[in-house]
């Protein structure tokens, strides 16, 4: 797989997303017909989740594989949205990066891991990854700036509108409403026990969690979403 990483961009794409850029790469294997691919997501609602403390537990800046632990009902909300015909996102901030921690070959080796771990039926469709701190929003793709999610978009032609974001920290559910994202979702795994109180803060106080149509769920982990499925 190619690194991924885009010169002075300090930004990740793997999946659909990539294999789209790339127009050879999909998740390290030849695309048949990309625009085959393309086209599946097109108007169509995608489910957009973080990573760590979503997806994987939260292991504070994860950069050994061997850590790699999937989240209590992970796999199983990611097969039944790609069985519903919805793409499943990654979007991922890793500031470890720029924070010097680790680098992107580390990333990669745990995105490997959790790819392993999630299997073949739950790869998800595209993870759009960045490097960048704290200190440097501008124009980055760190949420709770849209970026990532305007870039998915645009690759994969989803209906952000009608797309879900769950995430376990305030920013996650900010990125969410930055992109015009109208159903939010909030765990309690990863950082979720002590950013659940900024969630209902925000929902309290943030007008941009009052827009008509905006649905916030608080749950404690993803298998609530499993169940009857
Ligand atoms: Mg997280």
């Amino acid at each position: 797989m190619q690194s991924g990483t885009t010169g002075k961009l300090n930004i990740k794409i793997t999946g659909i997303a990539e294999a789209k850029l790339e127009n050879t790469l999909m998740l390290g294997k030849k695309l048949p017909e990309k625009i085959k691919y393309y086209k599946v997501y097109e108007d169509k609602p995608a489910l957009f989740l973080d990573r760590d403390g979503v997806v994987i537990e939260d292991k504070h800046y994860i950069s050994d594989p061997e850590l790699v632990e999937l989240c209590p009902g992970a796999k199983e909300l990611i097969i039944e949205t790609k069985k519903q015909g919805n793409a499943v996102i990654l979007v991922t901030n890793q500031s470890g990066i720029a924070r010097g921690l680790f680098d992107w070959k580390d990333y990669q080796l745990v995105t490997d891991k959790m790819l392993e771990l999630l299997g073949g039926t739950a790869t998800p469709t595209a993870i759009y990854a960045n490097g960048y701190g704290p200190n440097q929003s501008y124009e980055s793709w760190r949420k709770p700036n849209p970026g990532m999610l305007i870039k998915a978009a645009k690759d994969l032609g989803v209906d952000l509108k009608r797309s879900t974001i769950i995430g376990d920290r305030l920013s996650d559910l900010q990125t969410g409403v930055n992109a015009g994202l109208r159903q939010l979702i909030h765990v309690l795994t990863g950082k979720g026990h002590k950013e659940r109180p900024l969630i209902q803060k925000a929902i309290e106080s943030d007008s941009r969690f009052q827009a008509p149509g905006t649905i916030v769920r608080l749950i404690k982990n993803l298998e609530e979403l499993c169940i009857g499925s």
